[in-house]
Order: structure tokens, then sequence, then C-alpha cells
């Protein structure tokens, strides 16, 4: 087993794990709440290293990025855990303890990913996704290097519950994230993912402000994060505080876990996806059936279709190689690999 990193020694046989704001004390035999670090005779090991329970290739489009090597396929691996606790958890098999410990897994090095990666036809990367990566820090670290030095690219599916410090050494291997935020609220946070919203935001605004690419993900679940005026206020703020070109994908929820709601409405989704046009040059409905084209990526600067989507499938149609509008030039795209 592999020893964490960002750990310090508490009381007695303790140890404090530094990788997220939950800062767990962890006694000797004992995990941390996400269920995948534990210490060891006062060591903290990271006990889900290269424990995988999910591996497919799929299209980039449904992790979801749409702005980031669009058409193309991405490896994406998945381990066990997570460091919230979501009662409406789309993935809860294999991210809450209940579940995952009778669940199987199979072991694989992060060189035996990267090959792997490097065999499937027209794939980016590697995504780290299905369950939260961040808990998985070390393989996710340790993958993503090997991964760059080939030549592939790295992409993280996540929460956004992070330090500030070992954020910023994902960020030196990680080449995209699509992080969830889940509402602009943080009672929110607290009742129903027993976490909190601002260690999310200033996630959010530190990729932001660097050159990893950024799309976000909203999940609109009826009577807990619908409310009209927190969604302006949420829209307003994407837009102020990281740009009003970062990618938001409005997703519908399903039942799911512990959280029976009826799924959202359709005619929700498409009113939220309204409401953040207003301020947000792209934006797309996800988990729903869509019409007219609001899937496709439309350029800012001329209304020209740029992208084509259907379902998971995404068609380029008006981009230079480098990723700009072919009728006005604008940069719309900044890492294209089905050109290559
Ligand atoms: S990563 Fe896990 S053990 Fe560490 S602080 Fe977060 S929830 Fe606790």
């Amino acid at each position: 087993m592999h020893q964490a990193v960002f750990y310090s020694k508490g009381n007695d046989d303790t140890v404090i794990c530094e990788l997220c704001p939950h800062q767990c004390t962890v006694k000797h035999g004992s995990y941390g709440t996400c269920g995948a670090r534990i210490n060891q005779n006062g060591k903290l090991m990271a006990d889900s290293y290269g424990k995988i329970t999910a591996l497919h290739s799929d299209p980039i489009e449904k992790k979801p990025l749409y702005h980031f090597s669009p058409g193309s396929k991405i490896l994406s691996v998945g381990s066990y855990g997570c460091n919230l606790k979501c009662t409406f958890c789309q993935n809860y098999h294999i991210s809450q303890p209940d579940y995952h410990t009778r669940l199987p897994y199979k072991h694989y090095d992060p060189q035996e990913i990267v090959d792997m990666a490097i065999d499937v036809e027209n794939n980016t990367g590697i995504a780290f996704t299905y369950n939260e990566p961040i808990i998985s820090f070390e393989f996710v670290r340790d993958t993503a290097r090997l991964a760059k030095e080939k030549g592939l690219k790295n992409v993280m599916v996540s929460n956004g519950f992070i330090n500030p410090e070992p954020l910023d050494q994902l960020l030196e291997v990680i080449d995209a994230f699509n992080v969830d935020l889940k509402a602009f609220d943080d009672d929110f946070y607290k009742n129903i993912t027993r976490s909190s919203l601002q260690p999310v935001l200033k996630t959010l605004q530190t990729i932001a402000a660097g050159n990893t690419h950024l799309e976000i993900t909203y999940l609109v679940i009826p009577g807990l994060n619908d409310d009209r005026k927190q969604f302006r206020e949420m829209i307003k703020w994407i837009a102020g505080e990281l740009g009003k070109y970062i990618p938001l994908h409005i997703s519908r929820y399903f039942p799911q876990h512990n959280l029976k709601t009826d799924p959202t409405p359709t005619e929700t989704i498409f009113e939220f996806y309204e409401t953040a046009k207003k301020h947000l040059a792209y934006v797309f409905p996800g988990n729903i059936h869509t019409y007219g084209g609001i899937s496709d990526t439309h350029c800012p600067g001329c209304s020209i279709t740029a992208i084509e989507r259907g379902g998971y499938s995404a068609g380029i149609k008006n981009l230079t190689p480098d990723g700009k509008c072919s009728k006005c030039n604008f940069q719309i795209i900044k890492h294209l690999k089905s050109w290559n």
C-alpha cells in the first residue's frame, strides 16, 4: 500500500489528513470520511491506490467536456470512495462505503493505465472520474505524470472539495476539469453533501485563473437547488469571477441513492438554460433530449455553428485547426485532438 501525502501527526496514534477541507483526524485502523485513506500504525496510507472499479473508453462529451478535444475518446478510470455524502449520488455504488466495501476491483499500476490509453484509437488521454478522484490523489498524480510524458492529456471530473496545496500540484498535470457545482447555497452543501461551498468556489477560481481548461456541471434537483434567485446569483458569480466563456452543463436529475424526489421537469432545465444564456456564452442542457441545435456550440462572435452535437457525438463544423471560428476568427476551443 502507498503512503499518503498531505497529512500530519495528531495526538497519540492519530493522523490528520490535509488533502481536503474535512481535515479528518483518523485513528489507528480507521478510515477518513472518504473511505479511501487509512491510518496504519500512525501512517496515513492511500488505500485505494491502483484499485480500479471502472475502466471504459468513453466519448469525452460524456464526462461532460464539450470544449476540450471535442469528438475524441478518453480512457476513463474510477476507484472507490468519496469525500462528500450526497444523498442523491448518481454513482453511490462506488462512492459510498455501505456499497463499495463489497465491490470487486482490479489492481492496475499507473504504467498499465497509460499503456492502455495509448492503445485506444482516437484517444485524447485519461479521465479520472466515476468516483471522486481527489481522494486517490497519489494514484492520479503518478498516472497523470506518466501520461503527460507520453503526450496524453489528463482530465478530472471532480466535486472540487480539495485544499489549495494539493490542488496546485494537480494543476501541474491535469489539463481539463469538469467540476460539479452542486448548489450556490452553503446550507445545501452542509445538509445534503456533508461538506461546504466556499472551498469549491475557491477551487473554481483557482482553476479559472490558470491555464487548465474548466467546465462546470450543475445538476438541478427539484425543491433542493432550483431556487430561481439563487440560480441567477450563481450564474452572475460564474460570469463575474470565472468568466463568461466557461462552459456550463445544466443537467437533469433522476432519483438515485437515498433521494426519491421526482426527476427534474424538462421545462425547468430549459428555463435555467435561458437564464444562464443571458450571462454565459456556452450553456448546454444535460441528461435530456434536446432540439433545435441548443447542444451545439455557436460562435460568440458571429453565431455560426462551430460544433454540432447529437447524443455523445460531436462534429466539428466551422473551426480552424487551432480552434478559432472559421468565419470571424473568435478563439472557441484551445485543445483540438480530432484535427491531429
Ligand atoms: S481526503 Fe478523505 S481522509 Fe483526507 S480529509 Fe478528505 S475525507 Fe478526510
